[in-house]
């Protein structure tokens, strides 16, 4: 599989079909389209709220009783946040990172999973994507609603002191028993969740619904999607993937079967300094947010993977990142650079793409 060529298509191409307008969906990164367009005997129902600092909608088909089911797989999507939530007090995460870096903190085998493949991640990407970046999200004003710095850019000095506490090495395990503890290595190191957690809890609500019996459904947090199996009538879930600087239109248009689908965008969270966007990843290795990428979107058999990879690629940009979803069984990606530029991997699924 080799990167495929750039890809610009002019705007006169620009079809009205591919000009949905969606109102509340627009609040998430990529929508879901026409979930409840399809002829089936199976009833359709869903559930939706906010959660994991973003919208969660559930949806699927079944009988009577799935309502029930969403209510629950929603219930478990909650219990997720309430452990790995790093803007909660009380949560696993927090006392990880408010513990002295001497201090032993008990995690539950839930918390353990998700940092566990974090770490796997942040050792693939080489720790471009490294979830101890907490510090530098700080530095830069992304931990906060509105994000933004009230002073001066951090100095170089500053910067270079904070990226001292990033690294996802020093987050260790040790297992007595069945009774799992974490510590950070040093004080002051902050693990940040929002690379990953959406992902992680999309995929702890997927596998309930499954064990409750539903075979077609998709789970949506904010830019990560999953679906279980394929829509009632056997074709794929349709998922429109938000145009980076139109956020009314899509870029395109991907199927997804017992898949699942992530976009990372500069235009979540970003404020401007001096007439430049800078938005809220961080590259690790330089200590400043990047700046060379509009949006990625990778597809991968499981959400915390997707999602974990797609603010992998925004780090590590179109060469490395490609060259790192190739290593990887069952991903494909697309990156729209900061210049408009459009790179995929040759298995990506639709070729019709719209900048
Ligand atoms: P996402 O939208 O999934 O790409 O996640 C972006 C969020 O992850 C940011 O808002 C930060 O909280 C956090 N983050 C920023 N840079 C990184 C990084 N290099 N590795 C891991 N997490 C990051
Ligand atoms: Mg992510």
């Amino acid at each position: 599989m080799r990167a495929a060529p750039f890809i610009k298509l002019p705007n006169k191409s620009l079809e009205a079909k591919v000009q949905f307008r969606y109102g509340l969906l627009m609040a998430i990164m990529i929508a879901i389209i026409s979930a409840a367009a399809c002829a089936s005997a199976a009833e359709f129902f869903q559930k939706s709220g906010p959660l994991l600092h973003t919208f969660v909608e559930l949806k699927a088909y079944g009988d009577n009783e799935t309502a029930d089911v969403l209510d629950g797989a929603f219930t478990e999507m909650e219990r997720v946040n309430s452990l790995l939530n790093n803007y909660d007090p009380s949560s696993e995460v927090s006392a990880l990172n408010t513990a002295s870096s001497r201090r032993w903190v008990t995690i539950s085998p839930d918390t353990f999973e998700a940092l566990n493949i974090a770490q796997t991640y942040a050792r693939l990407s080489g720790g471009a994507f490294d979830f101890t970046v907490g510090p530098l999200v700080s530095l830069w004003g992304f931990n906060k609603d509105q994000p933004g710095l009230a002073d001066e850019d951090p100095s170089q000095a500053m910067i270079k002191d904070t990226m001292r506490l990033v690294d996802y090495r020093a987050l260790k395990f040790i297992r007595h028993q069945s009774v799992i503890s974490g510590r950070l290595e040093h004080s002051g190191m902050r693990i940040d969740v929002g690379a990953f957690s959406k992902g992680f809890a999309a995929d702890k609500a997927l596998y309930f619904l499954q064990h409750h019996g539903i075979t077609s459904a998709l789970v949506a947090a904010g830019g990560t999607i999953c679906a279980v199996g394929s829509k009632p009538d056997g074709q794929p879930w349709q998922i429109g993937i938000r145009h980076p600087r139109n956020d009314s239109s899509f870029l395109t248009v991907v199927a997804l079967r017992d898949q699942s689908v992530s976009t990372s965008g500069d235009y979540e969270k970003f404020y401007y300094k001096a007439g430049k966007r800078r938005s809220h990843i961080i590259d690790p290795r330089t200590g400043y947010p990047v700046t060379a990428i509009q949006s990625v979107t990778v597809i991968a058999p499981t959400g915390i993977a997707s999602d974990a990879l797609s603010t992998s690629l925004f780090v590590l940009g179109p060469a490395d990142g490609i060259r790192l979803i190739k290593k990887l069984p069952g991903c494909e990606a697309l990156i729209v650079t900061a210049d408009g530029e459009v790179v995929y991997t040759n298995g990506w699924p639709q070729k019709t793409i719209i900048y």
